[in-house]
């Protein structure tokens, strides 16, 4: 088993008038956990601390066996772009390009190589393949988001973290939407969490992780 995430002893403040904590949380390869809590509890916040897109106010979150925190912040979004993938509720595609070029410029802003093979078997296992030459609007928000996870894996990341990447879709797709990003990271030994309120998506074998605050 390898150790993906780590977290220890975790705290965070905006405005130093409300401290969230975060219970430990440890992911091994293929690990998926699921992040509940009511809005305004601190799941995108925790989110966005795995993702190094925030610092903590104390305690330590490891990825890959790397502190994030010894990290420069140029440092951490190469290691951001080279090991985690993410898709956030609505997409964060470049708008004037193809779904195509869009995993192109994954891999070009990771300053990885493209492996177009990669992406060709994740658009074909997600179904939209036949779309990957529309722009982003073009598509409808179900394949918008199937899209997104394409983006989110195609550099092979070890580590995938989604925000409420289902809230706007209706059941059918939900449940399709994360089933998909469910697979696709398992077949990469990706370790995922996935932030939610949406109950429709958990199911009773789930590990799941309460936010409380
Ligand atoms: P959740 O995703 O669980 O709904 P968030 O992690 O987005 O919650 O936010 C937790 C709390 O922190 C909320 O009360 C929110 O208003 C506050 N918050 C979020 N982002 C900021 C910010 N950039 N500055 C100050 N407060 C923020
Ligand atoms: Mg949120």
């Amino acid at each position: 088993m390898t150790l993906v995430v780590e977290t220890r002893a975790l705290k965070f403040t905006y405005q130093k008038d409300v401290v969230f904590s975060y219970s430990d949380i440890t992911l091994n390869q293929g690990d998926v956990l699921f992040v509940l809590g009511r809005s305004g509890s601190g799941k995108s916040t925790l989110l966005n601390l795995l993702a190094g897109f925030l610092t903590p106010l104390s305690g330590e979150i490891v990825i890959n066996g790397t502190l994030l925190q010894q990290l420069s912040p140029s440092k951490r979004d190469v290691f951001r772009g080279r090991n985690i993938g993410i898709v956030f509720q609505k997409n964060v595609f470049l708008r004037s390009v193809s779904i195509w070029e869009n995993l192109k410029w994954a891999a070009y802003a990771a300053d990885v190589s493209f492996d177009a093979a990669h992406a060709e078997f994740l658009l074909e296992k997600l179904g939209i393949s036949e779309k990957k030459h529309k722009k982003p609007h073009q598509l409808s928000q179900g394949e918008q988001q199937r899209g997104s996870i394409a983006r989110a894996l195609v550099n092979r990341p070890k580590l995938v973290l989604a925000d409420e990447p289902t809230s706007a879709l209706d059941d059918e797709n939900a449940l399709e939407v994360i089933d998909l990003l469910k697979s696709t990271a398992l077949q990469q030994n990706a370790s995922l969490v996935v932030v939610t309120h949406d109950r429709r998506i958990v199911n009773s074998d789930d590990a799941v992780y309460h936010v409380s605050q």
